[in-house]
């Protein structure tokens, strides 16, 4: 469904991505894990060119995601996204917020004078049943838990009836009972559906509890490409550098004081 070969991006002097070669299966739930700065949100804004690599390829279901033109209109249909802060709209309804999810289907007049087909409204509560969240419909997303919008997000990737969802630390900014009832709507979707999902986390405990496979990110290179059975303390040293065993621990892995970013996750972990 995805196939990315030789992916490179720089910014200036930051080299972000060095080489990047990976496939995504149809249906599959991918876990992209790896601490900040590791290039994990650079590399989902690449697979639907919000930023334009430096080097090397990549294809969505076919079709490779190009500079511009009708290529780059088919992936994006084919590519929803779910944002670490939601990004709904406050004001408007929980309905209206997932109808958004239809915009790229229906003609420009209609969608500027919201007004929605049935069979829009229709797939829009379908979705928001997905995620039980039917019953909020008519409710402002403003009036929702961090958790709901979440779902309204889900909700709303789900309408475009997408091949592929693309989600940045989708979690980041929820409590930890929340976060997996989040993740677990996420992943009964991608299977129940088919749906491609390449999920960015820096969690490592979500990452062995949700991954089915997990690619680890670190310093813009994949340094690991497997089941959930294969983080071991050696493999989650590549990912998070900087990382010593504490004997005290029982050989854990933790990070160093000195690495903020890193010793969040790890504590977790
Ligand atoms: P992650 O999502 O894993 O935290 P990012 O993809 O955001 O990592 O960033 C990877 C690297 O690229 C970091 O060093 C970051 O500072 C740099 N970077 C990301 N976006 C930009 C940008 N727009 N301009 C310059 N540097 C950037
Ligand atoms: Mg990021």
């Amino acid at each position: 469904m995805i196939k990315i070969r030789g992916l490179t991006k720089r910014y200036g002097d930051v080299e972000a991505l060095r080489g990047i070669d990976l496939d995504v299966a149809p249906g599959e739930f991918l876990v992209v894990l790896g601490p900040s700065g590791a290039g994990k949100s650079t590399l989902l804004r690449c697979i639907n060119r919000l930023c334009a690599p430096t080097e090397g390829e990549i294809h969505v279901d076919g079709s490779r995601v190009d500079a511009g033109g009708a290529s780059l209109r088919r992936v994006r249909r084919k590519v929803a996204m779910i944002f670490q802060h939601y990004n709904v709209v406050p004001r408007l309804s929980v309905r209206k917020n997932v109808l958004t999810g239809r915009l790229g289907t229906m003609p420009a007049p209609l969608s500027w004078l919201q007004i929605f087909p049935r069979q829009d409204i229709e797939i829009a509560m379908e979705c928001l049943r997905r995620v039980e969240l039917d019953g909020k419909a008519d409710l402002r997303t403003d009036t929702l838990s961090g958790g709901q919008k979440q779902r309204v997000g889900i909700a709303r990737a789900l309408a475009q009836q997408p091949r592929v969802i693309l989600a940045d630390e989708p979690v980041a900014s929820l409590d930890p009972k929340t976060s997996r009832t989040v993740l677990t709507y996420l992943k009964q979707a991608s299977r129940e559906l088919g749906i491609s999902v390449v999920c960015n986390l820096h969690q490592i405990d979500y990452a062995r509890e949700f991954g089915e496979r997990i690619v680890g990110v670190a310093g813009g290179r994949i340094v690991f490409d497997g089941g959930p059975d294969g983080l071991s303390a050696d493999v989650l040293r590549r990912i998070y550098p900087g990382l010593e065993d504490d004997a005290a621990c029982g050989g854990a892995p933790r990070a160093r004081p000195a690495t903020p970013p890193h010793s969040l996750t790890l504590e977790e972990a």
